[in-house]
């Protein structure tokens, strides 16, 4: 089929695919002259007619009673459970990722869309105490309206459910900005959903470049929330533009993710952990691993290890079964992380494996994963978000200066220590300035029901997921009942 023949997916609005201002093509990152889709783009005015159809369809959406609306999530979890192996594979297709990890992701979709249908009847309130006899007084969560959905190309599928769903459990309705870098994981995400019952109007889904309908999305004053997902420059450059009209923010953002590896570590499980947490996904994950602290006892042997097992990862097509480590999600992001290896190289850090010319050969936009020894942690390499498959090793001598060490960038969203001890393990737990912590594990989120975010720059507003959703994607409704007096 060539590209003219390519069927065009369009906008989603008021429960019609709708054709746009434009026309976006989406190619393999692991082949660029291959088309994986072409999708209609938005102008301001379909950006509009969005939001005009959110606000329409949310009062009925507002009434539909909680366990109805679980009834639809249920019913879109059970269809995207039936297209685990087909939207895997395109996912691998559109982002790169591993055909293993593509279906994860959208299995964990699957997952999260249960928890969150499940959460749609659950009791959302409190019965008070009133210093008045005869007064009855109980707090209740009400949506908030229109919610404003961003959200990046790196879980194109897994982000968007665990925005998506909670928003519309709680009986809100959605503008949904994916990314254009992943705009066919978002139709697959909307058709489900749009097959599952959902009304017209309480899912739209708009797509095109920030540059021309950025305005248009977070403009509009219907727009009671917005939560985002990607850069904390992007994040909070949104945030200013719509805090100013009482609009309820929630961010997620980068992260400078480290793992402190003590004298006492299990060797093996350190190196396997680390190693996971650093380059799968090919390292484009807000809990990435990019910095391991590495105490004297252990350090030369953990390196030698971790070294020889990623210099033994396999990197290709992550079409084929074999492939461990696949391309990054464009030449834009392949580009920026290279800059980093440059700057890897002008500051003088010792590169132990991988590298700039070690990537394979071919159009794909591949980084070969990469660690260097003996980073300094003042450095940008240690400070800096990479967003790619790049780890840096730092020696520090004690647990104390390594949680400082942990503690000393802009960042503080996962972080873990291995150890036997559990009397450093807590006092790790304790000290670190991280929203997720673990104890001999990767840096890591995240299941459906636990809360997910972080501190610091790395997060604004309240947690995602779990019981956390509801702080917000509802507000408090505080109601007094007293009895007629006559
Ligand atoms: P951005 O933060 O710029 O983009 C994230 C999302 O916001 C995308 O959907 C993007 O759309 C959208 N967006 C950007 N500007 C606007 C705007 N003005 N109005 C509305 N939506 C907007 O990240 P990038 O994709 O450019 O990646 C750059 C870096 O960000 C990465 O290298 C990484 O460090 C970090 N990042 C962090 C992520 C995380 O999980 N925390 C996820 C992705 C990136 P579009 O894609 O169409 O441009």
């Amino acid at each position: 089929m060539t590209a003219t023949e390519t069927p065009v997916h369009g906008l989603l609005i008021d429960g019609e695919w709708r054709q746009g201002a434009g026309v976006l093509e989406r190619r393999n990152p692991a082949r660029p002259s291959e088309l994986v889709a072409r999708v209609a783009t938005a102008g301001p005015d379909d950006v509009r007619a969005a939001y005009d159809a959110a606000a329409a369809a949310a009062p009925g959406w507002r009434r539909t009673p909680p366990p109805k609306r679980g009834e639809i999530l249920f019913a879109a979890a059970a269809l995207l459970a039936q297209r685990v192996d087909a939207i895997g594979e395109e996912l691998s297709r559109e982002e790169g990722k591993t055909l293993a990890e593509g279906r994860g992701e959208v299995a964990r979709a699957v997952q999260i869309l249960r928890w969150f249908a499940g959460e749609a009847s659950q009791p959302l309130g409190d019965v008070l105490p009133s210093a008045g006899a005869t007064t009855f007084v109980w707090s209740e969560r009400a949506p908030l309206g229109v919610v404003c959905v961003i959200t990046p190309w790196n879980f194109p599928v897994a982000i968007p459910i665990w925005k998506i769903a909670p928003a519309l459990a709680f009986g809100n309705t959605v503008v949904w900005k994916p990314s254009e870098l992943t705009p066919l994981c978002a139709v697959r995400v909307a058709q489900v959903l749009t097959e599952a019952g959902l009304p017209p109007g309480v899912l739209n889904v708009v797509h095109g470049l920030p540059s021309e309908i950025g305005d248009a999305v977070t403009g509009d004053e219907r727009i009671a929330a917005l939560t985002f997902t990607g850069s904390t420059a992007t994040g909070r450059r949104i945030q200013r533009a719509v805090v100013g009209r009482g609009v309820k923010v929630q961010l997620e953002l980068g992260g400078k993710n480290p793992v402190i590896v003590l004298d006492d570590a299990d060797l093996e499980q350190a190196v396997e952990q680390t190693l996971r947490g650093a380059m799968m996904s090919s390292g484009q994950k807000c809990t990435a691993t990019s910095r391991a602290l590495v105490l004297p006892g252990i350090r030369d042997a953990f390196a030698q290890r971790l070294i020889d097992r990623v210099g033994a990862l396999r990197v290709g097509d992550p079409l084929l079964e074999r492939t461990q480590i696949g391309p990054l999600v464009s030449e834009g992001q392949r580009d920026r992380v290279v800059s980093y290896l440059d700057v890897a190289a002008q500051e003088g850090h010792e590169l132990a494996v991988g590298g700039r010319d070690a990537a394979p050969d071919g159009d794909g936009w591949f980084v070969a994963p990469t660690v260097y020894r003996d980073v300094d942690p003042a450095s940008r390499l240690g400070q800096e978000e990479v967003f790619g498959p790049v780890l840096g090793l730092i020696a520090v001598d004690s647990l104390e200066q390594a949680v400082e060490v942990a503690n000393g960038t802009q960042y503080g969203l996962s972080a873990s220590i291995f150890t036997r001890d559990i009397a450093r393990a807590f006092a790790f737990v304790r000290e670190v300035e991280a929203g997720m912590v673990h104890v001999n594990s990767e840096t890591a989120g995240a299941e459906p029901q636990v809360p997910f975010g972080g501190s610091k720059a790395s997060s604004s507003g309240s947690r995602e997921q779990g019981k956390a959703a509801v702080a917000f994607f509802t507000e408090t409704k505080t109601v007094y009942l007293d009895m007629p007096s006559s």
